[in-house]
């Protein structure tokens, strides 16, 4: 990609399988530097939709550890290891990342670890553009208040509200660069420490997971609104506002009778107005919906 920042929408939906959406995950890509935040089902492909290698990804930052936003994982390490990524991927996430990371790579993966590792050494001496001998990923567990300052980056984790209380640590990220400043809240409630994170933010990617009335009705309190989520941007005073983890509402007949239980019967394709329109009624700045493989100039 060109020089400047960009923010992409890599996944836009919710963790009900959808086929008109990826689960979530975002990338912000800094000149060359691409930092991929989540994971969720489709990441490779959707990454490779938005105009990334997705072996060209350095950093991995994880919200949380519900599977919709690391399912992925195991897939984005064996295929990029396979397909040549010789450059370290980092991973950083709440408590459990490193065990989850471990486990996937030397538990799941073991066979086709030991297959690949066998294979590489198998190739002709000529072949110079092979894969390294491991597949170079190091995790690490991290807290709020976590910061990985580069020379090209800042990112900093700060204090969400998502199922804490029933053992699900969960952090959101800001990433400054000289360019300017993008918030990703993963899941989360419209909170003060979402606020404070992305005070300022030129791009707030936020929850918004469920209809006000849902969250009302079925007291969906570690989610976001498109009223929620509007009200977090207004505090903040970010300049441009992204909705995302959105449900099948529209899509496929299947997914629409899987994910019932959340997002009510099939809705007519007004319903994405509807939302936005939701979250116009509280914040003033550019509210922008998301869709699988979107790339916004920061
Ligand atoms: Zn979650
Ligand atoms: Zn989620």
């Amino acid at each position: 990609m060109a020089k400047g920042m960009k923010a992409v929408i890599v996944g836009s939906g919710s963790a009900v399988p959808d086929p008109d959406r990826g689960n979530p995950s975002q990338a912000v890509v800094i000149d060359d530097e691409i930092l991929l935040f989540d994971c969720g089902e489709r990441t490779t492909i959707n990454l490779i939709k938005s105009g990334i290698n997705p072996n060209d990804v350095g950093h991995l930052f994880l919200t949380h550890l519900h599977w919709d936003h690391m399912a992925e994982f195991g897939y984005l390490v064996m295929s990029t290891w396979n397909c040549g990524r010789r450059q370290t991927l980092q991973v950083y996430g709440p408590d459990g990342t490193e065990a989850m990371v471990a486990n996937s790579i030397y538990g799941t993966h073991k066979a086709d670890f030991d297959f690949v590792r066998g294979y590489i050494r198998r190739l002709p001496s000529h072949i110079t553009n092979k894969p390294s001998n491991d597949p170079n990923v190091k995790a690490l567990d991290i807290e709020v208040g976590f910061e990985l300052e580069t020379d090209t980056f800042k990112v900093t984790a700060g204090e969400v509200v998502h199922h804490q209380c029933v053992g699900m640590p969960s952090v959101a990220y800001r990433v400054e660069s000289e360019y300017g400043v993008v918030a990703i809240s993963g899941d989360t409630s419209p909170c003060q420490g979402m606020i404070d994170l992305a005070k300022g933010a030129d791009v707030l990617i936020h929850d918004t997971a469920f209809l006000d009335e849902i969250i009302e009705e079925r007291q969906m309190w570690s989610h976001s609104g498109p009223s929620g989520a509007a009200r977090v941007a207004k505090e903040a005073g970010v300049k441009k506002l992204v909705l995302t983890h959105l449900g099948p509402y529209t899509s496929h007949p299947k997914a629409i009778e899987m994910g019932e239980m959340y997002y009510g019967p099939a809705r007519g394709p007004e319903i994405w107005d509807e939302i936005v329109a939701k979250a116009e009624a509280v914040y003033d700045g550019p509210v922008v919906l998301a869709h699988d493989a979107l790339v916004i100039d920061v």
